[in-house]
């Protein structure tokens, strides 16, 4: 088509001089100022942080083995879980947000349950209240699961303060990425020393660092209008040629999540990227603001924060279609074309199969609302490399679906 290939969301570009491996000050520290919290803790990834918090967490309540997250999330949350010898049991969604249906955890909560996930998909924030309630009452903590929400605020603060623990991820594609990432924080600061003392089990790994670095410097030197179309769109191509929705999408993981320390060289890459995220993101909210209010006036409905007095952040703008039907004839249309289109996740947990085996007895836990949404979900790209007459045509090609 001679177009940029767009990337499936709104990552933070790295440049040149954000590889200098001097002078650019503590990573941790920059990013604690950042949040405005008093610590973060860095891991190798988001995955890696939130096993290093259930790990924690069971430390101070060894009782209690199940984990409640929603049915429709990120499958390495149940990898993570299984990893860490915990049971995993699913909750439904709300049928008028993209959030844990409070009912249905609430009859999921007893004194089993170590911990609740409210879950800010794609950067729009969950109600962590109803999570907290539902959580108190049986004496189990709540970790919020911000991996895609990192400058997501609440009530005037940041996501993940509001709950027992929260973590962000530096993954490529969700932000500020240090190619693998993860931070942790906590309000309080017992949870935050038993997260520290869980986290120096953590060794140090030259394997993996060399792997990462050269990783990052692939992200750096492809993470750019001209780059995609190798890094991004021939793979995805080929994924859907082979009609593999799943590896398309980048929802196919492998069991063992590594844990290892992320490297000081990778810390200074973040710490230097970081001074411009909240422009890049007053960019990006600007952008969705505009364009939701186009789709809006279109008619579609756009997912918005599941409560008041939030301010998400805008990886991409998420859309539920009238039907499945016409969610993936838009997706046949454009998946492949570069266009920025994608899924969040392409089924709810039970649905992959893949996964069968850690979900265990979560397999029959009800997911029906999770599924619908999980069929009509569409997300567009929120990246600045969408254009506007490009995202222009997909408004059109959008309305002549549905129609
Ligand atoms: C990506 C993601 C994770 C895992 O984070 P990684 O840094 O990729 O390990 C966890 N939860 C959600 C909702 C995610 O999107």
């Amino acid at each position: 088509m001679g177009e940029t290939t767009v990337p499936p969301t709104a990552g933070l570009p790295l440049t040149w001089s954000d590889l200098l491996p001097w002078g650019a000050g503590d990573f941790s520290q920059q990013l604690s100022a950042w949040l405005g919290v008093p610590q973060v803790q860095l891991e190798c990834s988001g995955t890696s942080a939130l096993m290093v918090a259930l790990r924690a967490l069971r430390t101070l309540k060894p009782g209690r083995s199940e984990v409640i997250a929603p049915a429709y999330t990120c499958p390495l949350v149940a990898l993570a879980i299984a990893q860490c010898g915990l049971h995993l049991r699913l909750c439904d969604l709300r049928a008028d947000a993209l959030d844990m249906d409070s009912a249905r955890l609430q009859q999921l909560c007893s004194d089993k349950t170590l911990a609740v996930l409210p879950t800010h998909l794609c950067g729009r924030v969950a109600d962590v209240d109803a999570a907290l309630q539902c959580a108190r009452a049986v004496g189990a903590y709540v970790i919020e699961d911000a991996a895609q929400a990192l400058g997501a605020r609440s009530n005037g603060s940041t996501v993940g303060m509001q709950g027992d623990v929260g973590f962000f991820s530096l993954a490529v594609g969700k932000g500020l990425s240090t190619f693998e990432g993860g931070v942790l924080l906590a309000r309080d600061a017992e949870i935050r020393a038993a997260l520290q003392a869980q986290g120096q089990r953590t060794k140090f790994s030259w394997w993996w660092e060399l792997r990462r670095s050269v990783e990052l410097l692939g992200y750096a030197a492809l993470y750019r209008p001209s780059g995609l179309g190798v890094a991004y769109g021939k793979p995805l191509a080929a994924s859907l040629a082979r009609g593999d929705w799943v590896e398309a999408a980048g929802d196919d993981f492998d069991d063992m999540i590594p844990q290892h320390r992320l490297g000081r060289w990778r810390q200074t890459v973040g710490a230097r990227a970081l001074q411009r995220l909240a422009a890049f993101q007053q960019q990006t909210a600007d952008q969705a603001r505009n364009r939701i209010a186009q789709l809006k006036a279109c008619g579609f409905e756009v997912v918005e924060d599941a409560v008041p007095h939030a301010q998400g952040v805008w990886p991409v703008l998420l859309l539920r279609l009238p039907s499945p039907q016409s969610r993936d004839a838009m997706l046949q249309a454009h998946w492949g074309d570069g266009s920025g289109l994608s899924l969040p996740f392409v089924h709810v947990l039970p649905d992959y199969g893949r996964y069968d085996h850690v979900l265990a007895a979560a397999r029959q836990d009800d997911v029906t609302q999770a599924r619908d949404w999980a069929q009509r979900l569409l997300a567009i790209s929120n990246s600045p490399w969408l254009d506007d007459a490009r995202f222009a045509r997909l408004l059109g090609d959008l309305q002549q679906v549905v129609a």
